[in-house]
């Protein structure tokens, strides 16, 4: 087999210029001219995942098939590459330092130092390479997460460095991503910023092959000349990657720009083909050009901050275009509603989504806003918690139990309808203990939930410590809330659907997870066209 090849994506001057969808998008595009890619990222902080972090820090956690709670930018990956990401596509400092002092105590290192050179630097190498030993890649992409300079990135810089030497100059690649800002009162581009963060890579030791510059005006022959000179690279390696209004253009720019020509050139690899890019402008077309569009209220308790519910609202772009319905979202902070002003808040919606979480912030008002759209017949979507809280909402209301819940809010309430289960309940560590990863789920024939997938068999991606409580599940089910979806092996309530209303769907799991551009997911576009026939009705 031929050698595989590494390219590493670093990002200086500021943070958030986008080095997940830079990578991405060059993913997709070797991908598309028929290389086996993959990507992964590397993420300086001390937490083994970001599984413990608060979205507010960090957005999303995003969960693979094999349970990894990971980086949001997995799930950019996922989205554009179409295919599954692993534990192995995401390694922290944490986990990096775990390994080591785990090694340490059990005397693999008796009678050394261990240092973060070699000891550090090597585990990162190591965990670099495992996704090249795999044989199922020719390209490996890692993003080096923070930016240059940063304290915390010096052990994955200091591997690049001698990973560049390990494997042989021809088998590597360095993007660097930077940003040339635009100063309004000098009406210029200026190029310093990148020219300082260039230079300190170099004192790390490299030397980027490629200068990726985010940039709000488009750069002049000139600028290019001038960072080609300053920053020790060829003049076409010099790429620009202006602001554009969807990330899915982010491909086509790059082509453009023909990064995916450069990389190849500098990894000594074939162009191949062009890049076989249909399906995704199939896609961006559609994204533009939608038939009809509804209004869709995304309830949660961190709406402040989008990319709490990244993959959600990523979903809501594939299914819209996919359908033709373009979802106008709506986001509704859940603390934010009482039973006085729900009906005012949720009237002109035609689709409501209870959103995933945590706690008990906001659970009233994701309480009400399922009782309204219960009520109301909206079409209506909850996703984990959001499944949690439509089983409380009818036991107290349908079910006439008053004091229902989840002992997550409530540990001593009598009726116990969401509740811990067995397993779960000796642990005493937070970090990786819940239901993480794929599981098998049978959906019930005739269920809307059936109708979207169109099979028995599914499996789809879970993230929860907290679970239906089958105790309730004939009364419940006696009362007009079916399970239609169960775990074959273990009987846990998967799926919940109301009876007598056009689409009242709850999943335990996380279908938003599976979602991507050439793949959307069924239930956002079967929930898209319930939301659709409410709109057509009302107007
Ligand atoms: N907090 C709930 C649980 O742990 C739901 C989690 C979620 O929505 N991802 O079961």
């Amino acid at each position: 087999m031929d050698k595989v090849k590494y390219i590493f994506v670093t990002g200086g001057v500021t943070s958030s210029l986008g080095k997940g969808i830079i990578s991405a998008s060059l993913a997709k595009l070797l991908q598309a001219r028929g290389y086996r890619v993959t990507i992964q990222k590397l993420d300086p902080y001390l937490n083994i995942d970001p599984g413990t972090l608060n979205p507010y820090e960090h957005g999303e956690c995003y969960v693979t098939d094999d349970g990894a709670e990971t980086d949001l930018d997995l799930g950019h990956y996922e989205r554009f590459l179409n295919a599954p990401t692993s534990q192995s596509n995401n390694v922290t400092t944490g986990k990096i330092y775990q390994t080591i002092l785990e090694n340490e105590r059990r005397g693999d290192y008796l009678g050394k130092t261990v240092q973060v050179i070699p000891h550090i630097t090597n585990e990162i190498k190591r965990r670099v390479q495992l996704l090249g030993e795999t044989d199922e890649y020719d390209i490996v992409i890692t993003e080096l997460g923070g930016t240059v300079g940063d304290i915390e990135s010096l052990p994955f810089l200091e591997s690049v460095r001698q990973l560049r030497w390990d494997l042989g100059v021809d088998q590597t690649c360095v993007i660097h991503l930077t940003l040339i800002p635009y100063l309004a009162a000098a009406g210029e581009l200026k190029t310093k910023p990148t020219q300082h963060s260039v230079k300190e890579l170099q004192e790390n030791g490299i030397l980027p092959d490629i200068i990726v510059c985010r940039t709000e005006h488009k750069l002049t022959s000139d600028i290019r000349k001038k960072i080609a000179l300053f920053c020790n690279v060829n003049f076409n390696a010099v790429i620009e990657s202006c602001d554009v209004p969807s990330i899915y253009q982010v491909p086509l720019e790059m082509l453009r720009e023909k990064l995916d020509r450069v990389v190849l050139s500098k990894i000594k690899l074939p162009l191949r083909q062009e890049p076989d890019l249909s399906k995704w402008k199939d896609f961006l077309f559609r994204l533009e050009h939608h038939k009809s569009e509804v209004q869709i209220g995304l309830i949660g308790k961190y709406v402040e901050l989008p990319d709490a519910y990244k993959s959600i609202v990523e979903a809501f772009h594939h299914a819209g275009a996919s359908t033709e319905i373009k979802p106008n979202m709506t986001y509704i902070s859940s603390g934010s509603i009482s039973e006085e002003n729900v009906r005012e808040k949720l009237i002109k919606l035609d689709g409501i989504l209870v959103a995933p979480g945590f706690g008990e912030r906001g659970i009233n008002g994701k309480i009400e806003s399922i009782k309204f759209a219960r009520e109301h017949k909206i079409p209506y979507f909850g996703i984990c918690l959001g499944m949690q809280c439509a089983v409380i909402e009818f036991a107290q209301n349908v079910a006439k139990l008053p004091d229902a819940h989840s002992t997550e809010m409530f540990p001593n309430t009598h009726h116990k309808v969401i509740d811990i289960m067995e397993d779960q309940k000796d642990i005493e560590h937070m970090g990786g203990t819940m239901r993480l990863g794929s599981y098998d789920c049978k959906l019930v024939k005739g269920s809307n939930a059936f109708k979207a997938y169109g099979k028995t068999n599914i499996q789809e991606r879970h993230r929860h410590r907290f679970e239906f409580n089958n105790e309730y599940l004939s009364d419940f089910e006696s009362k007009g809330l079916k399970a239609t979806g169960i775990n074959p092996s273990t009987g846990l309530v998967e799926v919940v659907e109301m009876e007598k209303h056009p689409f009242f769907v709850g999943v335990q799991f996380h279908p938003e997870l599976k979602s991507t551009v050439e793949t959307p997911h069924p239930l956002f576009e079967k929930f898209l066209k319930a939301a659709e026939h409410l709109n057509q009705i009302k107007n």
